[in-house]
């Protein structure tokens, strides 16, 4: 458009150059392509998870990859693997000192639902669920990385659409 043009019809400059948002749209969009997750895995599954976030997968791709050894400075909980009632007062423990808002990954057939485990051993947690809520599950045993890949992709579909994840839950 040029400027005589844009001093004759003030409002067409403005509709072009004017995007109409919430803050909290702004923030989602954000914290969709930049999530920190906590550096924890409890089994087998987390050999696939560090395989996703080295050079062969590249989660870095995604502006994932910067794993933090302190839950105050994540924001995605990745339970990558068997959880044992013995850990789940840990792992509920590390979730509570995560700051809001975080998230929450069930990767594998285990922390789906105890997996391979669930009716041999009294020990195995039958669902992460039980203990601390989950936003996306992956299922496999293991899941291979792009799995998890594509579990983080659905993470931030809800993040950015956050009415229609809420929607999803209630149908
Ligand atoms: Fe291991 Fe399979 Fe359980 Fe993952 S789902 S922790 S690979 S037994």
């Amino acid at each position: 458009m040029e400027i005589k043009d844009a001093v004759a019809k003030p409002d067409s400059l403005l509709e072009r150059n004017i995007i109409v948002t919430s803050i909290e749209q702004v923030l989602n969009w954000a914290r969709s392509n930049s999530l920190w997750p906590l550096t924890s895995g409890l089994a087998c599954c987390a050999i696939e998870m560090m395989s996703a976030a080295a050079a062969r997968f590249d989660l870095a791709r995604f502006g994932y990859e910067v794993f933090r050894p302190s839950p105050r400075q994540a924001d995605l909980l990745i339970v990558a693997g068997t959880l044992t009632w013995k850990m789940a007062g840990p792992l509920k423990r590390l979730y509570e000192q995560m700051p809001e808002p975080k998230y929450v990954i069930a990767m594998g057939n285990c922390a789906n639902a105890g997996g391979p485990f669930v009716d041999s051993s009294y020990t195995v947690v039958p669902g992460v669920d039980k203990i601390i809520p989950v936003d996306v599950y992956i299922p496999g045993c293991p899941p291979r990385p792009e799995a998890l890949i594509q579990g983080l992709l659905e993470l931030k579909k809800k993040i950015r659409h956050p009415e229609v994840a809420r929607r999803d839950q209630h149908d």
